[in-house]
């Protein structure tokens, strides 16, 4: 089936029809983590978006050379060009290389998006590892005469380059209200205009990642790394650049006319942002302190926390939001996910034991139409929830013995269910029996800490009593010079 995609493009403010520069590959680019803390849910929720853009990408048959950047260097408090840079802060802190602090917290990053079912991206590139771009880049933009050199400090022109280009494209702002909400310059500073940042950063003597330049030793600003990197690996313009929308006036802003400078031409033809995951109405970050990590969540080991949720549970609680409407954060909300993954999940399993009829009493092909309507409609995973559950309630009607369903309308339901629970809003099977294993984990520690009293005491009827009962139920108990360990025998 031919399938028209529109997409919502940041930049025209409208939806367009998705047309690939080339034709069945995709080229997308999404921020990633900065990668100096742990990932909270909030910056989750972007990526989980993305994982959901590219699944759908996927599942219509382009390939995709789907590039996420690593931040590891070069992004200062702020996100100003002063201040202290966050890795060296960090790893001063925790007694740490700065490179120690960004392998814990990729390594981090990665097991948490395992845990979302999130497909790896095609390229991972790293800001240290394509400094030698940059610095090219940033060559090139002061031969073309977009930037300047201040003491060993690179800046773009943003009064020059906005004679030529329109700075404020993507938020649709003329520079003169951009000016308007900056703070003037004063005699301390170095650049000339009030809207320049940094290219590059001269190092102080306490900079503790460095490089060699034209300009002396300093490190990349933030920006730069990813016009260097999304047109290493996606050429100078590429189809979609992604990211949470607080990178648009600024990150993507400065991206845009960096990669304009260089090239005089657009980057990007689809520039895409996700919404803000809330708590209470206020948007999860670090600095606000309502940002709980996937862990805390999973565990429920958190204050605002009523309970644990299971990773599967919470992606299903993000696919019923469209990535572009905030989606605050609440137990309630949660609770209902849960129940709802459930009962998806078992309509799946249902659909393998139904008895077929000669005729149906719904009609499959329509719900199959929806579901592509759905995502063809700026990836809408909330309306194509809906007709999901709408198959499930098909499947437990047939069920049930209240409606019927033909042979070819039971094949074509397996699909739509598979390939849009599995495939595309990227739902796995969990482990059904979570709940039941946590309690015999409970009950096994009160029964071994029983065992433990009794051997104390040198009660060896009761200990050994214990052990063989246990034995009896398949369960192993094993001592050894740390505790005791228990298995069950499969
Ligand atoms: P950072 O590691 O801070 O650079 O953020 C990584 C990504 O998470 C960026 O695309 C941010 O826009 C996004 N992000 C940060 N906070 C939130 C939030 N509360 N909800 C959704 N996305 C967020
Ligand atoms: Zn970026």
């Amino acid at each position: 089936m031919q399938q028209e995609l529109f997409i919502y493009n940041t930049l025209s403010r409208s939806k367009e029809k998705f047309e690939p520069i080339t034709k069945g590959m995709v080229g997308l680019y999404v921020c990633g983590p900065t990668v100096y803390s742990d990932v909270h849910l909030g910056n989750c929720r972007t990526f989980i978006s993305f994982d959901l853009i590219y699944r759908y990408l996927l599942h219509l048959g382009f390939k995709v050379r789907y590039v996420r950047n690593v931040t590891d260097a070069g992004h200062l408090e702020g996100d100003r060009d002063e201040g202290d840079d966050k890795f060296a802060k960090k790893a001063k802190l925790e007694q740490l290389e700065p490179m120690e602090i960004v392998q814990k917290y990729t390594v981090g990053f990665r097991d948490v998006m395992r845990e979302f079912n999130a497909l790896p991206p095609s390229i991972e590139p790293t800001a240290t590892g394509h400094i030698c771009e940059q610095i090219e880049m940033i060559k090139e933009i002061i031969e073309k005469g977009y930037a300047y050199e201040v003491n060993g400090t690179v800046y773009f022109d943003v009064e020059k380059y906005n004679k030529e280009f329109s700075y404020g494209q993507l938020t649709n702002r003329k520079l003169e209200e951009l000016l308007e909400g900056t703070r003037e310059l004063s005699g301390q500073d170095e650049k000339r205009g009030r809207l320049d940042f940094a290219l590059w950063i001269q190092a102080k003597p306490e900079t503790l990642m460095k490089w060699p330049s034209p300009w002396g030793w300093g490190f990349p600003g933030w920006h730069i790394e990813c016009s260097a990197m999304s047109s290493k690996y996606l050429g100078e313009t590429f189809d979609i650049h992604g990211g949470g929308m607080d990178l648009q006036a600024t990150h993507h802003t400065n991206e845009i006319a960096q990669s304009q400078a260089c090239n005089h031409k657009a980057p990007v033809n689809y520039w895409m942002h996700t919404n803000m995951l809330t708590v209470n109405g206020v948007r999860m970050s670090k600095s606000a302190g309502n940002g709980f990590l996937p862990g805390e969540l999973f565990t429920g080991d958190h204050p605002l926390l009523e309970k644990g949720y299971s990773p599967m549970s919470v992606r299903f609680f993000m696919m019923q939001t469209h990535y572009r409407s905030t989606l605050d954060f609440s137990n309630e909300a949660l609770q209902a996910s849960e129940k709802g993954y459930a009962r998806l999940m078992n309509a799946v399993k249902t659909l393998e034991s139904l008895k077929t009829a000669s005729t149906s009493t719904s009609n499959i092909t329509e719900l199959k139409q929806k579901c592509y309507e759905a995502m063809n409609d700026d990836f809408n995973a909330p309306i194509l929830v809906a007709n999901l559950f709408e198959g499930a309630r098909i499947i437990n009607s047939v069920n049930d013995g209240k409606e019927t369903i033909t042979v070819d309308d039971l094949q074509l339901l397996k699909t739509i269910m598979h390939d849009f629970v599995f495939d595309v809003l990227g739902l796995k099977a969990e482990n059904a029996n979570a709940a039941h294993d946590k309690a015999l984990q409970g009950v096994m520690e009160v029964i071994l800490e029983i065992r433990k009293e009794a051997k104390a005491k040198k009660d060896f009827a009761t200990s050994d009593k214990l052990r063989d009962e246990l034995a009896k139920n398949k369960i192993t108990i094993k001592d050894t010079k740390d505790g005791v360990n228990w298995s069950i025998e499969e």
